[in-house]
């Protein structure tokens, strides 16, 4: 059985960047650094408003771009708003510079062409650079919750967090200052969630109406799209049908404003949190003893398999495989395990069929042959068979493969 560290450290409970073996393609670096470009963009408090300087990572894109574009002796963006109305129209492998292949899914693009936010994509890209300024906000916060836990010997209270981030990605102001009241322990955490929930921007607001709406499979705000509907972030919902409209919140400061769950949050812990505990229910059904967020979010879910032997699991929900395969690094701390599994969505695996192929070519960091990626669906799989094969199976008490992704 491997034995990651018994001392607990600062671990990092969501995705890292995913710098090692990032291939050294041409274009890789400006692609990155524009995909950061974007983000920054993304956080003006008032879009369409640019002031001049722009911020550096902006500048230095743009600069990029046009260096690269005089060097094939072709005409550069004149301006930032025409180099992102190139992101949002060109798809990634197709931008009028060269960029590297085989890293983004096919025809994926960094903004959305509906809402002009940045797309999953672009996160994953900017996260792999050397300075994701706002992923490394989200992570420091994250990283002092799981240490103001640990300090006070409260797992319980990490327990709660955890699941306030996956169930409640908007928090009225109110909310969020009664919070600390709830009588779960929250009080110890009053200062990361200040930080991990800011308030809504003004991309989100129906201006007719002075609300947002909340998205009502998932619970994140809805975007509005250039051509007057809704659209929710999260690609698993459009993909369900029509929008679906959830609670409203009112943009006037009646109830203390609205606040949302930073994005790298949402991305990257709310999301595949909602996974992670359907995973649990699932593997539970089959005899599996499940703990979630073990030692105050080492990785996603400690499981003890039918047959008795030890997995880590985490869900990894990434467009990229190649970028999540060049993030491979199974947990160093937590609970002892004799198998690491990254667990994928089912969507993943259908819309891209090289997806596991491309996560093994780019998986080149320490530890990645230990490490084993599978489907959601195959992981719950593997705890039928075992379960299956004991002497004495019993009946399993639930359907197999429950619906993903909803709550
Ligand atoms: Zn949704």
């Amino acid at each position: 059985m491997r034995q990651p560290r018994d001392t607990p450290i600062r671990t990092a409970p969501f995705d890292h960047p995913a710098t090692p073996g990032w291939p050294e393609q041409q274009g890789a670096l400006l692609l990155r650094g524009l995909a950061t470009a974007i983000v920054h963009l993304s956080e003006v408090p008032n879009p369409g408003t640019f002031a001049l300087p722009y911020a550096a990572p902006v500048q230095q894109a743009l600069d990029g771009v046009v260096l690269t574009r005089l060097l094939m002796k072709a005409d550069p963006p004149e301006s930032v708003p025409q180099l992102v109305e190139w992101c949002a129209r060109f798809p990634i492998d197709n931008l009028p510079f060269p960029t590297p292949t085989g890293i983004a899914p096919p025809d994926s693009r960094l903004l959305d062409e509906e809402t002009r936010q940045p797309n999953r994509i672009c996160y994953e890209l900017a996260l792999s650079g050397v300075d994701p300024t706002a992923q490394q906000i989200g992570r420091q916060a994250m990283e002092d919750a799981a240490e103001l836990c640990r300090e006070s010997d409260s797992p319980d209270i990490y327990q709660a967090f955890r699941e306030l981030l996956v169930t409640r990605p908007v928090l009225t102001g109110r909310e969020l200052a009664l919070l600390p009241a709830d009588g779960k322990g929250l009080e110890v955490l009053a200062a990361p969630l200040r930080a991990l929930y800011l308030p809504v921007p003004a991309s989100h607001l129906n201006r007719d109406t002075r609300t947002y709406t909340a998205c009502g499979r998932c619970r994140t705000l809805l975007h509005p799209t250039v051509h007057g509907g809704l659209v929710c972030e999260r690609d698993t919902c459009p993909a369900r049908g029509a929008v679906e409209r959830g609670r409203e919140y009112r943009a006037d400061d009646i109830d203390g404003g609205t606040y949302q769950l930073i994005r790298p949050l949402r991305q990257w812990v709310s999301e595949p949190g909602v996974l992670e505990q359907q995973l649990a229910e699932r593997l539970r059904k089959y005899g599996a003893a499940v703990q979630l967020w073990p030692s105050y979010g080492s990785y996603g879910l400690h499981v003890r398999s039918p047959q008795g032997k030890s997995w880590a699991v985490e869900v990894k929900d990434w467009s990229s495989a190649a970028l999540l395969g060049a993030s491979t690094r199974p947990p160093t701390a937590g609970p002892p395990y004799d198998r690491c599994f990254w667990a994928v969505p089912r969507v993943r695996l259908q819309q891209d069929t090289g997806y596991r192929n491309r996560f093994r070519l780019h998986g080149t960091g320490p530890g990645s042959l230990q490490l084993e990626l599978v489907g959601i669906d195959d992981l719950v799989g593997i705890a039928h068979r075992e379960r299956a094969a004991l002497p004495d199976p019993g009946a399993p008490t639930g359907h197999p493969l429950p619906v993903e992704g909803l709550f």
